[in-house]
């Protein structure tokens, strides 16, 4: 979505990488490499559909190869053209250097309403273009792997996984060519919801941090915060479910395409996404709660904590003023342009940056290609050597205890718990809690301890590169 008078999306991303690397040591060549887009690939393609040829555009752009396979989420949606693919491949570079996973950025886009054709109809359309993907090597096991983005899921992301098997009989590491996959076909545990719970683990870190809570103007935990979420889709709909059915949060509003819900109590936000399947996508005629049919306005409401969880472009210099949501979540791809940015920093708003808050969708993925690559399930070899392993120390424990007339008792539900060996959903879960934090540390750290940096998005920025350009420098450029 181009704002009218502001830099376009790509231009946008661009410019905020110009803000970090001012701020870094590099030579000029090595920063203009890193920025720029390597390629964009176009096609268009036919589909006998209806009784006549339908013609689709799509992209599949590679921004940067210091680290392959290349990695990005297929978006379908009429919106998508060449400068939002490439600055969402850009995204993808830096966030994937953020979060460590071995990965360059990529990404895709079919310009299409994916809601205009019935399933069959789409499986071909997704089939074809990934046919023109597959042949190009742009999906492939080792050099690009796509996975979900607005628009698509496990559905298309199974259809694209069996496309490249059938062109590609003998690659044993066929499933690893796309993630985001149903777990009966080669997915992980934990993918669907991964990056909505990212959103909540980055929540919960910075909320351990009681200095940066307070330069949001915020006090104490998550339990009990305002929350005001727009774009109740994949990461929308499970970031708003888990922080307030787990962390207390109260959903004061969603936001969707065609209207918002309100209610100062908050949402029951499996409640609205039950209604919402069941009422094509809309909210209008929710009974539980006030509906506004103006939904952008609902943005410049009073909350703690605004998650824009829909499309980029959403906060802009004609309303970034009226914002009044101390904390910004971005969930979403680029919901804040770069002039907005500019005007909610003045404000003192706190923004927890794209790169870093929705990066627990690609994290998942990489957990899920490694498991491909490696033809197992984790916790397969270890979970119930980690069961005995328990089970010896609570057997000794009630031993010792008989033995010596102790009269111990382990508290109820204690043993059930310490005796339960992880299963592969507890371990993706750790795995991303802990690149959730770990990635947050390192961007705090930078945050407050180097000169000149005032923001979160400047330090992820300024993490990231630092670790890109390491990765050039080491291959001798
Ligand atoms: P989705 O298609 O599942 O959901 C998007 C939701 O936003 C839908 O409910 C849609 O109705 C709503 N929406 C669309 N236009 C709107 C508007 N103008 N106002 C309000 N609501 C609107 O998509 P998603 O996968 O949840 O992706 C959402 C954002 O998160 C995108 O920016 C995407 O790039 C980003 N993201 C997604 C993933 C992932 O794993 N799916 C990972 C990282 C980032």
């Amino acid at each position: 979505m181009q704002v009218t008078g502001e830099p376009s999306f790509r231009e946008s991303v661009d410019l905020m990488f110009n803000r970090a690397a001012k701020l870094m040591d590099m030579s000029p060549g090595l920063e203009q490499k890193i920025r720029v887009c390597n390629s964009t690939y176009t096609v268009r393609f036919g589909v006998r559909l209806r009784g006549k040829i339908e013609t689709f555009t799509g992209y599949r752009s590679v921004h940067s190869e210091h680290m392959e396979p290349v990695k990005g989420g297929i978006r379908f949606a009429l919106s998508v053209n060449q400068d939002e693919v490439e600055a969402l491949a850009a995204l993808m570079t830096y966030k994937c250097a953020l979060v460590e996973t071995p990965f360059g950025g990529s990404k895709g886009g079919l310009c299409i309403d994916p809601r205009a054709w019935d399933e069959h109809e789409l499986e071909q359309i997704t089939r074809r273009f990934a046919y023109e993907l597959i042949k190009r090597d742009l999906i492939h096991p080792a050099q690009n792997v796509p996975a979900p983005d607005m628009g698509t899921g496990e559905r298309e992301m199974a259809w694209i996984a069996d496309q490249y098997a059938r062109m590609n009989t003998t690659d044993i590491n066929a499933k690893a060519c796309v993630t985001g996959k149903p777990p009966h076909a080669g997915g992980i545990q934990g993918r669907v919801e991964a990056t909505g719970r990212g959103v909540q683990y980055a929540l919960r870190e910075f909320f351990r941090h009681r200095e940066d809570v307070s330069k949001a103007r915020l006090l104490g935990g998550l339990d009990g915060k305002r929350v005001i979420v727009q774009g109740l889709g994949n990461v929308g709909y499970h970031a708003a479910k888990f922080l307030s059915e787990e962390d207390g949060c109260k959903i004061i509003a969603v936001i969707e395409r065609d209207g918002a819900l309100l209610d100062e109590r908050g949402l029951n936000v499996e409640d609205v996404r039950q209604w919402m399947n069941g009422h094509e996508g809309l909210m209008a005629g929710y009974p539980d709660a006030k509906y506004v049919a103006d939904g952008v306005a609902i943005l410049e409401e009073p909350c703690d904590i605004l998650i824009p969880a829909a499309l980029e472009g959403v906060i802009h210099k004609d309303n970034a003023a009226q914002i009044k949501a101390p904390l910004i979540v971005e969930a979403a791809n680029g919901p804040i342009t770069f002039g907005a940015d500019e005007i909610l920093r003045q404000k003192g708003c706190v923004i927890i940056p794209d790169m870093y808050a929705n990066a627990g969708g690609v994290t998942v993925s990489y957990f899920e290609w490694v498991k491909n690559l490696s033809h197992i399930r984790f916790g397969r070899m270890q979970r119930r050597a980690e069961e005995a392993r328990s089970r010896l120390i609570v057997e000794e424990l009630e031993r010792l205890s008989a033995d010596q007339n102790l009269g111990w008792t382990l508290a109820e539900g204690f043993k059930d718990k310490f005796l339960q060996g992880s299963d592969e959903l507890a371990l993706v879960r750790s795995g991303l809690d802990d690149t959730m934090r770990t990635a947050y540390q390192a961007m705090r750290e930078v945050w407050h301890g180097r000169e000149g940096v005032e923001d979160l998005r400047v330090a992820a920025y300024i993490v990231s590169i630092g670790r890109v350009a390491q990765t050039y420098r080491s291959k001798g450029l």
